[in-house]
């Protein structure tokens, strides 16, 4: 009688620990489910991004010479997480297509803009590019998914140490980060078959063209600090001549610096 009692409890604490392990697997399920869904959320709000970004580049077509940018550069801003890039005060906003505060009175691009600016670089897998003003780090890790290797140069300290942070967080390896004087380049590391400057600078800065690869593009806004900018598009011919195309009018964060 006891022993049944005995085997009776037993039965009830195994069964009762299935349930509990149940609950918990369960409850795991559960919980990511609702991160899902989380992502979900973000994924609903990158295609809208997209779709606006689309129908921009329709509205500028004749600016740009064409109504649509390569597929891969629309696939990869629908994948970046932009929220991951932007302080959690302006979160809620991260992929509205328009420029956003990241502190130090910089900003991160807006999305037509990367987009734009990304599809200019023509980009290809075994590429190397600079990009001058790492800012959030953003448009730098939308060229990672495209190319071989980004160097990015920020000229604020705090700005390229959170990059730096940033890229490691979400384990992107391609992507090397320095702080300096983006204006001299990276000599050590070019030449490049692209680069992209995000700041504007009154002129194109030589060392930059002298690192540009024949055959490399570099994009750059150019113009007075503070006021529209035009951007442009400069191609390095075989026999090193530059061909300069003006893209259309932007607006930048001007390029700091003591050069
Ligand atoms: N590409 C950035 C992104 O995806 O977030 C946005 C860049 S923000 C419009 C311009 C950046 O250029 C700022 O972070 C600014 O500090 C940086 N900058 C300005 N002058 C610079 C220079 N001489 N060298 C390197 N970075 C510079």
């Amino acid at each position: 009688m006891m022993e049944r009692h005995c085997h009776q409890r037993r039965k009830h604490a195994i069964r009762q620990r299935f349930f509990t392990s149940l609950a918990v697997v369960l409850l795991g399920f559960a919980s990511m489910g609702a991160t899902s869904s989380r992502a979900q959320d973000w994924t609903a709000q990158r295609e809208g991004m997209v779709a606006e970004i689309r129908a921009d580049v329709v509205a500028t077509r004749s600016y740009i010479g064409k109504g649509s940018l390569q597929p891969e550069v629309f696939t990869v801003l629908g994948r970046v997480p932009r929220h991951l890039f932007v302080p959690a005060e302006v979160q809620p906003d991260a992929y509205e297509n328009r420029p956003l505060p990241i502190g130090f009175g910089q900003t991160i691009s807006q999305p037509y803009i990367v987009a734009l600016m990304t599809d200019l670089l023509t980009p290809g897998p075994e590429d190397m590019i600079l990009e001058v003003g790492t800012g959030s780090g953003y448009q730098a890790a939308v060229l990672a998914e495209l190319v071989g290797q980004v160097h990015t140069i920020e000229i604020i300290p705090e700005l390229a140490r959170q990059a730096e942070k940033r890229f490691a967080r979400l384990g992107v390896a391609n992507i090397q980060v320095r702080q300096g004087d983006g204006y001299f380049g990276w000599p050590d590391a070019g030449p490049f078959d692209g680069i992209i400057v995000t700041a504007a600078a009154d002129h194109v800065p030589p060392p930059l063209v002298r690192q540009l690869k024949e055959g490399g593009r570099m994009v750059i806004p150019v113009g007075h600090r503070f006021s529209v900018q035009q951007l442009l598009l400069i191609t390095k011919d075989n026999d090193g001549t530059l061909q300069t195309r003006q893209i259309l009018p932007v607006r930048f964060v001007p390029l700091t610096g003591e050069h």
